[in-house]
This record gives structure tokens, C-alpha cells and sequence, in this order.
């Protein structure tokens, strides 16, 4: 089944050659496996365009006030200009309201809302319209009202979004089309509502495409930006950044978070004997073998030229030593002499430390690593003893 499934991305994404690849397809189905740096970045630009989109219908909706007036007989424009007023005052209290706090919970919120407010505005108009039979031109003009549902449905194309979010959005809408149309089966002609339905339909896989198409761009840019070049693993840009979300988590959940600084011995003089080239393949085959080491939760990144370092949410300071001493067992290892390659680790733990922020934390496990090395190179310190002797 995976590999039916495997087989499929690799057909579909290679239509798209150069734009993804079949590795990130189970990306675009769910937001399940999305790593925590992406779920951010993309939470802000989903609640961004709510914002965005809740703005521009905030200016639009009371607009066609001046045509309904002009057109559709009275109490019934007023009453529908007062539905428009209270709709543009319910997209602006959105746009104003809504701020981005970097979760996906708050970005899907801001859509239903944005969702649920035209929503309503449909089903309020549409019961106001029902109440009298219109002909000629206010005919016409009430017919107009029916589109809102295809234009919610196109709408959908500008947020970059899973399948299965796609989904979610799209479904209620298609469904409230479906119930409308049973409900008032015997007044309609059955060939325009099945033919206004398969048209969204369409538009709701056309605009599921453009989610993804978006999804998928997005997936290849973080990819990008928060690899380090050299070695693959992250970059310390975005190792800050993810610290700064797995603290936030550590803080929310009590959970603790352990960070381990590592700097390579000697490092210069492998550049000094061997060459650069011969460094940079050091670099890459130790950030190979440390990060086949580590769980999926756990994330290394490149800090600077020969220093890395581990953040292991969700690990307290004794799992984080288990860890460790399996490295010092399996080494780290070897230098283009044959020699052992070696490093001094800082680690430090942020409850046990009791710091308050990630800065903090950081500062600590650098400071123990240099204590690493003023105590001989080779070995881990953990704050409270002395340097532990790795090997
Ligand atoms: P110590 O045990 O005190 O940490 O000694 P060291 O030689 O590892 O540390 P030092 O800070 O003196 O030198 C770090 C060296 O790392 C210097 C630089 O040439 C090398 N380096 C930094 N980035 C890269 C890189 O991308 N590729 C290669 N090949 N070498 C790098
Ligand atoms: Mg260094
Ligand atoms: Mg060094």
C-alpha cells in the first residue's frame, strides 16, 4: 500500500518537475508530520491571508448596499443592507482581532471563522430572499446571492493547505449546497442544481490543487532555508527559532527540554594536516552519523563552523546522559588520521536549571562546554559535577 502510494507522488510530483519531492508527498496529505518550524511559519501566513481575506470582504460586502437599494423592492433592501453592515463589522472585528501567535490551532480557528461568517450571511439572505418571488432585473439580482458559495470555495486556493485541510474547509460548504438543495427539491430545476453543484465541485478540487501546489512551494522553501548547506541538518538560524518554539512548549506543557552544546577537538588542525576538503567530509559524515543516532523528535543543528547542537525536547537531563554515554560507546567517529575524532559537550536541562528563557539555556550549555574543555577535551559537562570523560 505505501509503495502504491509512493509510486503515486512519484507520478504525480513528477509533473511538477524541480518543485517537490515524492519524500514530502505525506506532507501534503496531512499536517500530522509537519515539523514544528514549518507548522509555525506556515500558521502565520495561513492567519496572515485570513486577515488579508476578512479586510477585503470587510470593504466589499457593504458596497453592492447601493445596488440592492436601487434595485430590489423595500423593507427587503434595507434589511438585507443591515445583514451587510453587520457582516463587514463582523470582517473587520476579525481582521482586527486576530494576531498570530504561531499555532495552527488559532490559524484554523481564524479560517472557520472566516468561513463562518459568509456562511451565515448566505443563509440569513437567502431565507430574506425566499420570502418573495422576484422577477426581471431584482430577479437577477437575487439569483447573485446563490454565488457565494462558489466564491468561498475559490477562495480557498490562496491559503497553502494539506488535502486533508482542504477537506475540512471544503466539505461544509459542498454539503450546506447538498441540504439546501434538499430541502427545497420540489421548487427548483433539478439539471441547474446538479449542474451548479458538479461546478463546485470542480472549483473545489481546482482550489485544492492550488493549496497544495502553494503547500508544496512552501515545504521546498523551509527545506531550504533552514538546512545548512554543508552537512544537511539545521542551520543555527532556524535552530534559534526552534528553540524558541520548544521552549514555549517545555514552559506550556512542563515538560522538560535539554540542550547539548558540541564542539569538536582539535578541529583546526585536521584543516591544518588534511586540507579543507578533507574537514568539510569530517563535518558531514559526523552530522550523518549523529543524526541517524537521534529520535525523530530531536533535532541537531550546525551552530557554527566545527560546533553543533542537540535540542532533545521532551528528555530530561537522565535520558539525555543514556543518550550520551550510547554515543560515547559507539564514538564519534574518526579523523582523516585514523585517530578517534572527539568532542566537548555542555549540556544543561531546563527545568533542572531553572532558567526562565532559551537564551539562558543556550548560555549555560556553552559555558559548560568550554568548562569541557578547560577540564581536558573529550568529555561532557553537565553543570552540577565535574566533566564526565567520554571515552
Ligand atoms: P578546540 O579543541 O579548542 O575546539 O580546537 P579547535 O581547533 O577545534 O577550535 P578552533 O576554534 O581553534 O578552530 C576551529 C576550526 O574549525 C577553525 C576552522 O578552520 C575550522 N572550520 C570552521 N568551519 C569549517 C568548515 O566549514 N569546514 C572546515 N573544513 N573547517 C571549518
Ligand atoms: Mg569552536
Ligand atoms: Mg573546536
Amino acid at each position: 500500500m505505501s509503495r502504491l502510494s509512493a509510486l503515486f507522488w512519484v507520478k504525480v510530483l513528477g509533473l511538477l518537475p524541480g518543485e517537490g519531492h515524492h519524500a514530502h508527498a505525506s506532507h501534503l496529505l496531512s499536517p500530522a508530520s509537519h515539523m514544528s518550524l514549518l507548522c509555525s511559519r506556515r500558521a502565520h501566513m495561513l492567519v496572515n491571508r485570513v486577515r488579508l481575506f476578512a479586510c477585503l470582504f470587510a470593504i466589499l460586502t457593504p458596497l453592492w448596499i447601493v445596488v440592492d437599494l436601487y434595485t430590489l423592492p423595500s423593507p427587503l433592501s434595507w434589511k438585507l443592507a443591515v445583514l451587510r453592515l453587520l457582516t463587514s463589522a463582523a470582517f473587520f472585528a476579525l481582521t482586527r482581532h486576530l494576531r498570530p501567535d504561531g499555532t495552527l490551532q488559532q490559524a484554523w480557528r481564524g479560517m472557520a471563522l472566516l468561513f463562518a461568517i459568509p456562511s451565515l450571511f448566505y443563509l440569513l439572505s437567502h431565507v430574506l430572499l425566499t420570502q418573495q418571488t422576484l422577477h426581471g432585473v431584482p430577479g437577477i439580482i437575487s439569483a447573485g446571492y446563490g454565488f457565494l458559495p462558489f466564491v468561498l470555495l475559490a477562495g480557498l486556493a490562496i491559503f497553502p493547505l494539506t488535502l486533508l485541510e482542504c477537506a475540512l474547509f471544503a466539505l461544509p460548504v459542498l454539503l450546506a449546497q447538498l441540504l439546501s438543495g434538499y430541502v427545497q427539491w420540489a421548487a427548483q430545476d433539478t439539471h441547474l442544481f446538479w449542474g451548479a453543484f458538479w461546478l463546485q465541485v470542480l472549483i473545489a478540487a481546482v482550489s485544492a490543487l492550488a493549496c497544495t501546489t502553494q503547500l508544496t512551494f512552501m515545504l521546498a522553501l523551509v527545506h531550504q532555508a533552514v538546512r545548512d548547506p554543508l552537512t544537511g541538518v539545521f542551520s543555527r538560524r532556524s535552530g534559534e527559532e526552534m528553540l524558541e518554539l520548544l521552549a514555549g512548549q517545555a514552559v506550556r506543557n512542563a515538560m522538560p527540554l535539554t540542550v547539548v552544546f558540541i564542539d569538536l577537538d582539535h578541529f583546526k588542525s585536521i584543516n591544518d594536516r588534511f586540507g579543507h576538503a578533507a574537514g568539510d567530509q569530517t563535518l558531514k559524515r559526523l552530522a550523518s552519523h549523529l543524526d541517524g543516532l537521534l529520535r525523530q523528535s530531536d533535532i541537531l543543528c550546525r551552530w557554527g563552523g566545527e560546533e553543533f547542537l542537540l535540542l532533545l525536547p521532551n528528555t530530561s537531563l537522565l535520558q539525555a546522559r543514556v543518550l550520551l554515554r550510547r554515543l560515547r560507546r559507539l564514538g564519534l567517529g574518526l579523523r582523516p588520521d585514523g585517530q578517534p575524532l572527539t568532542a566537548s559537550m555542555g549540556v544543561a536541562e531546563w527545568q533542572q536549571d531553572g532558567v526562565h528563557d532559551w537564551r539562558q539555556l543556550l548560555a549555560l550549555a556553552d559555558e559548560r562546554m568550554y568548562q569541557a574543555k578547560a577540564d581536558g577535551r573529550n568529555r561532557v559537562a553537565y553543570g552540577s559535577t565535574r566533566a564526565v570523560v567520554m571515552s
